[in-house]
């Protein structure tokens, strides 16, 4: 579902799942699932290593829907974030745009919550 989510705002780029990697669900005004897979492109068969996305989803009475969908770029470590709410070993992308959006190296000053609405 997440990758429909992103092939339909990434025309050209449409990955198919190869593997779900880690996922964490928590609650908090609804069931939020934040997951990491693995995916390759549909269209380029030269390119067979997966690249490694990152998913919010959200459920609510209607379901489960899909509130982001990015592709990480593992070569960049520093573009890596972490939410606070989940496992370390569940990777986000560090400029945000999902719940509980916090970077990894936020000093314990400036720490804040980072929920908004
Ligand atoms: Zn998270």
């Amino acid at each position: 579902m997440a990758l429909e989510h992103y092939n339909t705002t990434n025309q050209g780029d449409e990955h198919e799942l190869v593997e779900a990697v880690e996922s964490n669900a928590f609650v908090f005004n609804g069931v939020w699932i934040h997951a990491n897979f693995l995916a390759k492109p549909i269209a380029d068969s030269s390119c067979d290593v997966p690249n490694y996305f990152f998913a919010e989803l959200k459920s609510d009475y209607t379901g489960f829907y899909c509130l982001s969908c990015v592709k990480m770029d593992l070569g960049e470590p520093r573009k890596l974030g972490g939410c606070g709410l989940c496992p370390r070993q569940i990777m986000h992308p560090v400029d945000g745009g999902y719940r509980g959006a916090k970077p990894f190296n936020d000093s314990p000053t400036t720490e804040r919550c980072a929920f908004t609405f």
